[in-house]
């Protein structure tokens, strides 16, 4: 039977991979509802090529435009807007396989719901799980939903351990992990080469290609820092269990390390089809469309510790897990408003760290109970960061 597949964040850089990979397997999935906050030219072509029963375009203006070029071209596709439109499709009973692919905190209520519809979950908005990760692995474990991470270092972690993973690492016998670091484009610049960066040159990554947002991330290490807190919800490791080295080839996209001295590992070419293929397979294999490793053409593989004090986002990340609470939540927050300040040519590069330090620092830890108290932090952050944005701009 074919999997009935919602793509939330249908037109970003995730969401057009894995309708490269849907579409070369038309036998295995439907298209059952595409997303997206408002390109609706490039989502009129995904519906022509999907013809998926809903579209949700978040944006009212946007949604009603599109609701009239389709009509005027006899389409029936049901079209749908407002945010509330995107948890109730997830919920829905004919949905059998969510991919959550929307950027940012924006991604967090509809990636919970299907997380407690107990749907089968592709989770690529990391976001979701650094705000919300006790309320979110609590709804997984509650609903029964299989979780499977699209973000590559997890992903390659999720096939280097045992199938049987209870999220018990030392009954496992595993003594740390290690995600890989690319570097970002600023590999190797000091912190006086950094003051000077452009938004430009942070979103032109030299392995990857990807939204601008987790550009800027990947720029800042604040991508890995966030896939720290990632991988600490989803594998059940502290702090300590989690290393980080910089890898620029990013052909090895991360690393078990077992007691034994064994080291498992994921290696593939730099391209997000093959964890999105892999999560929407698990547990069989399809083709993706990525090439195979060529490992003489790969040549060498470099590694080195991760710079802390020229990109100090990676340590701050560290110190909002160990925190705990709240902390990683407003850590997100506050760096979702420094990055969008930074695109804005409001604030410099060197500016985000200083933003989010500081809203960590005024903000108070507060239990998350709920899915309101993960936003309601989320909302006080933003506020605080974008008042620190304003004092710099
Ligand atoms: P992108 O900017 O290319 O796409 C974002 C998508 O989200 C778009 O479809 C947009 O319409 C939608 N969107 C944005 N705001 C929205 C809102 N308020 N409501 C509804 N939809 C909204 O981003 P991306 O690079 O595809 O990244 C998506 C997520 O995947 C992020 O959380 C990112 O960290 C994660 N991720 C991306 C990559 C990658 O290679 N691009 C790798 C690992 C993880
Ligand atoms: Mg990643």
């Amino acid at each position: 039977m074919q999997q009935r597949i919602v793509v939330l964040g249908s037109t970003g850089s995730i969401g057009q991979s894995t309708l490269d990979v849907i579409a070369r397997h038309p036998d295995r999935y439907r298209v059952y509802a595409l997303a997206a906050l408002r390109q609706i030219d490039l989502l009129e072509t995904q519906i022509d090529r999907f013809q998926p029963e809903v579209a949700v375009v978040v944006d009212p203006e946007a949604a009603d435009l599109l609701k009239r070029r389709l009509a005027d071209r006899g389409l029936c596709v049901d079209v749908q807007t407002g945010s509330d439109a995107l948890v109730h499709l997830v919920q829905r009973p004919d949905v059998d396989t969510v991919m959550a692919a929307i950027v940012g905190a924006a991604g967090l209520p509809s990636a919970l719901a299907a997380a407690e519809a107990g749907k089968r979950l592709l989770l690529a908005n990391k976001e979701a799980l650094v705000m919300a990760g006790p309320v979110f692995m609590n709804a997984v474990r509650q609903s029964g939903a299989v979780l499977l991470p699209i973000d590559s270092e997890h992903n390659a972690i999720f096939q280097s351990l045992p199938a049987a993973y209870s999220g018990n690492p030392q009954a496992t016998g595993i003594s740390h992990i290690v995600l890989t670091a690319s570097g970002g484009p600023f590999r190797g610049y000091s912190r006086d080469q950094l003051a000077t960066v452009t938004p430009a040159q942070a979103v032109s990554h030299p392995k990857w290609s990807m939204g601008k947002k987790i550009s800027v991330d990947s720029a800042s290490l604040m991508n890995k820092g966030l896939e720290v807190i990632e991988a600490h919800f989803l594998f059940g490791l502290p702090a300590e269990q989690i290393k980080v080295v910089v890898h620029p080839q990013s052909t090895i996209h991360s690393l078990v390390q077992y007691v034994d001295g064994s080291v498992l590992a994921e290696l593939g070419e730099p391209d997000m089809r093959t964890p999105i293929a892999h999560a929407l397979a698990w547990p069989e294999r399809i083709a993706s469309g990525v090439a195979l490793l060529d490992l003489v053409a790969c040549g060498q593989f470099d590694f080195a510790e991760p710079d802390l004090d020229a990109f100090p986002c990676l340590a701050l990340a560290f110190e909002a897990l160990k925190r705990g609470g709240s902390a990683p939540a407003v850590l997100n927050a506050a760096n979702e408003i420094a990055v969008a300040a930074f695109l804005d040519n409001k604030i410099a590069f060197l500016d985000i760290p200083e933003v989010i330090r500081e809203t960590l620092a005024a903000i108070p830890d507060t239990p998350l109970s709920g899915l309101d108290a993960v936003l309601a932090v989320d909302q006080r952050a933003r506020l605080d960061a974008q008042s620190r944005v304003e004092s710099r701009a």
